[in-house]
């Protein structure tokens, strides 16, 4: 998320220094999850490369064997990959696939190193076209339509909200209406719940007090809605933190762990399925725990979790925080097959954070995510026969 403004800016420089065509490639391009270095592919020999980029903000730190390495601005590494102007289609696509990817085609591919266009290669090759978000293997699961990817805006609702209720740095009102201006329908507001007591966690009394606010602010908004929810704690043995009349007073509950994350797998499964078993649990939210770069996941087993959430009708977060991206992108793809529904949520706690929506997109994106398999893309009509049905299928 980080390295955005570094892309723009360098290809702004680029396409003021270069007159031959550039790109960006490697993990950028591929959509990673965590990206600690940027990648380009220019069109032109090394030597030109160098001179160009004499002076300015780029600095050279070491030239490789067939990238040259340089820091831009003292803040990123970039790797920038000279080649002929000829090849420079081929290139692009094989610096932005994976290793399997390429060798794996290896033997199919053609003699030929020219091509007009990125499809021309592909139809020369005899391949499906794929985006560099899917070149990992070259057999992907039947689900994959690589033409049919989730896309941003087909979210059609923000799930998964705080205001200053709890933590968050907006008021429901600001919240809402930020939503309505970027063209959303509606706004799952999910603040803390009360053993979060750290962030300011909802009292009983409290939830009444928000949930009053919200009947208010619906009057007003309509026909925009929002939803009353929580993200409500699942503690230690699984249970969630208020009595089930309270709960039933939510739209919709996200359920998530956020305290003791240091668990062995067998803990974290029972933890976790008690969560999912509960009949109020619609959402579970951010299932690992991860934190990119800084908090590992504590230990699941995926297969069993999905199965738990097909199971109890309970649908998993994608987390689009870009410091969570929780569920991982990996394990996406077992759950569309399952048959469990994902939701693309910001999971805010500002009206910056509805931004997030995007890159959890782009995550979802290489699991092959499409906007029927996302409760988020439901538009408000759908949503609410959605939450009925759900309530009558627990009741
Ligand atoms: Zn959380
Ligand atoms: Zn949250």
């Amino acid at each position: 998320a980080q390295v955005e403004p570094f892309v723009k800016e360098i290809a702004a420089y680029f396409n003021e220094k270069f007159d031959v065509p550039f790109q960006v490639c490697g993990n950028f391009a591929m959509q990673e999850d965590v990206i600690e270095h940027l990648s380009f592919i220019v069109a032109s020999a090394q030597s030109q490369i160098l001179e160009k980029l004499k002076l300015g903000s780029f600095k050279l730190i070491d030239s490789k064997e067939d990238y040259l390495l340089y820091s831009f601005s003292d803040q990123i590494e970039v790797r920038i990959y000279p080649c002929r102007p000829t090849e420079f289609i081929q290139e692009a696509i094989r610096l932005s696939s994976t290793e399997t990817y390429w060798s794996q085609m290896a033997n199919k591919r053609i003699e030929q190193k020219t091509f007009a266009h990125e499809s021309d290669f592909f139809i020369q090759n005899g391949l499906p076209s794929l985006p560099a978000c899917l070149r990992r293997e070259v057999e992907l699961p039947d689900f994959i339509q690589p033409s049919h990817l989730i896309q941003p805006n087909e979210v059609r609702g923000v799930i998964h909200s705080h205001s200053r209720w709890s933590d968050g740095s907006n008021s429901i009102e600001e919240m809402a209406r930020a939503c309505m201006s970027k063209g959303y329908e509606y706004l799952v507001m999910s603040d803390h719940s009360v053993s979060s007591f750290y962030a300011n966690g909802l009292s009983v009394e409290r939830i009444q007090q928000q949930q009053e606010e919200i009947d208010r602010l619906n009057i007003l908004l309509a026909p925009f809605h929002i939803f009353k929810s929580i993200e409500c704690d699942i503690l230690n043995d699984g249970r969630l933190d208020y009595s089930a009349d309270v709960l039933a007073t939510f739209d919709l509950v996200i359920s998530s762990v956020h305290q003791n994350l240091n668990m062995t797998e067998e803990k974290a499964m029972e933890r976790i399925l008690n969560a999912v078993q509960n009949p109020y649990t619609t959402i579970l939210g951010h299932p690992s725990g991860r934190l990119l770069l800084s908090r590992k996941a504590y230990p699941l087993n995926y297969p069993r979790l999905i199965e738990a959430c097909k199971a109890h009708q309970v649908v998993i977060e994608i987390n689009a925080h870009p410091r969570r991206l929780d569920l991982d992108w990996n394990w996406v793809g077992s759950a569309i097959s399952a048959g469990v529904m994902l939701s693309v949520n910001p999971d805010a706690h500002s009206l910056m954070g509805i931004e997030d929506i995007r890159f959890g997109v782009l995550s979802a994106q290489k699991a092959g995510l499409r906007a029927e398999h996302n409760l988020s893309s439901m538009n408000l009509v759908d949503f609410k026969s959605f939450l009925a049905k759900r309530k009558a299928f627990k009741a």
